[in-house]
């Protein structure tokens, strides 16, 4: 059993209560850390009364992080640390963060609520295909599924074929995987001769860790049978287990006895309320070796307003919808390539995969759409593939506010990669 009921439903007054508490304890441990004790020398901020008061308190940022390494922020001894983890470093040098054996302990906690909130028991197979090591995602998820009982395959990702004949053999009913990934995967089962409804046992999957709009949600719980939930984390906040989807997959519970949460418009910084959409800002609540205060996370979303049905009242915060850096300016007009992906998984006849390019042509931006179709697709007529570049080039250019040149290649074109997927490529300062 592992409802934390009692935390997951706490009253709202008391949980605000609790933070105040958790974020006084945390303001004092991390002075201990050379880079906070420097800030808060000279802010002289004492003790923190109100939430007002946290908005008093400066961001902490990934540079940050990057120009203190890499134990500026360590506010024990070496002794107590027991593990480092590092992000994959999509946009930059990596960064690192620590954990004490209690950080663990509480991590753990955290992605064992999570898999339980959705079904998953002791007598669960649990094939965990993200990678293992200073990537988060696999050890993360693999200590919580420990925690419940289940039973783990730790196969990590690629080498699909292999993954499927585990999935058959051991009677999988668990996966954690990239969304990327399960698109990419279910294009093996046909040449195996496996169908994944009717010859395996899966029931849930947890996918996470990229930006992935709700029709490749819907299209994996298809291709599978699958229900597949949300996972969001970053390595910073410990990785996996910050916010997750419950049985309602109506957006993510984001859990505010161990993350202080705020929305801030990312230019101004100034805190928006329930609802508007800005970037997710976190403080850490629990974490002892390396606490982080107001830690921009640079990811877009917004705070659901409202309870849910299922009784938890941890609010909840939509689909990330990109990193502040993700944006896209293309003439002049803001695109994230979420946008494009949504428009094209709309389109029943186009496969699984997508590439973007932008280039500059005549000293204008020139976006290109690289879509993989599927089988049946490809071999159709002419005046078939024809119609559809047009449908799907009218339909960019009315969610997108511009003409993009749509490209059609055949299914498992685009390169193979086992972490996440990279899909935008801007070819602009090259040329
Ligand atoms: P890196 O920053 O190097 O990619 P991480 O592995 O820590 O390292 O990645 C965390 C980031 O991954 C998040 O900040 C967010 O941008 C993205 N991410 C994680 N989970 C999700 C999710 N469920 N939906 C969208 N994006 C996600
Ligand atoms: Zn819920």
């Amino acid at each position: 059993m592992f409802w934390e009921k009692e935390i997951e439903t706490i009253d709202k007054k008391e949980l605000e209560k609790y933070q105040i508490q958790k974020l006084n304890e945390t303001l004092n441990n991390c002075k201990k850390a050379p880079f906070y004790k420097k800030v808060f020398e000279k802010l002289n901020i004492e003790k923190i009364n109100s939430f007002e008061d946290i908005k008093r308190l400066p961001f902490t940022t990934k540079q940050d992080l990057r120009d203190n390494f890499p134990y500026g922020f360590l506010t024990i001894g070496l002794e107590d640390v027991v593990r480092l983890h590092s992000s994959s470093g999509t946009t930059g040098n990596p960064t690192v963060v620590f954990h004490t054996k209690k950080d663990l302990e509480e991590w753990t906690n955290l992605i064992a609520r999570c898999m339980y909130m959705v079904g998953v028991r002791k007598n669960d197979v649990f094939q965990n295909m993200m990678g293992y090591g200073l990537f988060t995602g696999g050890i993360g998820f693999h200590y919580g599924a420990e925690k419940l009982g289940a039973l783990i395959i730790p196969i990590g990702p690629g080498n699909s074929k292999r993954q499927i004949w585990f999935m058959k053999e051991f009677k999988t009913t668990v996966i954690h995987i990239l969304p990327s990934y399960a698109l990419r995967l279910y294009t093996f089962f046909e040449e195996m001769g496996i169908d994944p409804k009717k010859d395996l046992n899966l029931k849930i999957a947890f996918i996470g860790a990229e930006p992935h709009s709700e029709q490749i949600r819907r299209k994996i719980e298809e291709l599978y049978n699958i229900k597949a939930y949300n996972s969001y984390g970053l390595s910073e906040m410990n990785g996996p287990g910050v916010a997750f989807e419950c049985p309602y997959q109506n957006g993510m519970h984001i859990w505010e006895d161990n993350y202080y949460v705020e929305i801030i418009n990312p230019e101004t910084g100034e805190v928006l309320p329930d609802g508007e959409e800005g970037e997710l800002v976190l403080t850490t609540l629990k974490r002892t070796a390396m606490p982080l205060i107001r830690y921009r996370t640079r990811d877009l979303t917004r705070i659901i307003p409202g309870e849910c049905k299922c009784g938890r009242t941890h609010r909840r915060i939509d689909r990330i919808k990109g990193r502040s850096d993700d944006m896209l300016i293309i003439n002049g007009v803001n695109i994230f390539p979420i946008q494009i992906e949504k428009t094209i998984m709309r389109i029943p006849e186009v496969g699984n995969n997508y590439i973007i390019e932008i280039k500059k042509e005549n000293y204008m931006d020139k976006l290109y759409v690289k879509v993989e179709l599927n089988e049946k697709t490809f071999n159709g007529t002419l005046t078939e593939i024809e119609n559809l570049q047009k449908k799907l080039t009218e339909e960019l250019k009315t969610e997108l506010g511009i003409s993009p040149v749509v490209k059609f290649v055949e299914a498992s074109s685009f390169p193979e990669t086992e972490g996440k997927a990279v899909r935008v490529y801007d070819l602009r300062e090259k040329e």
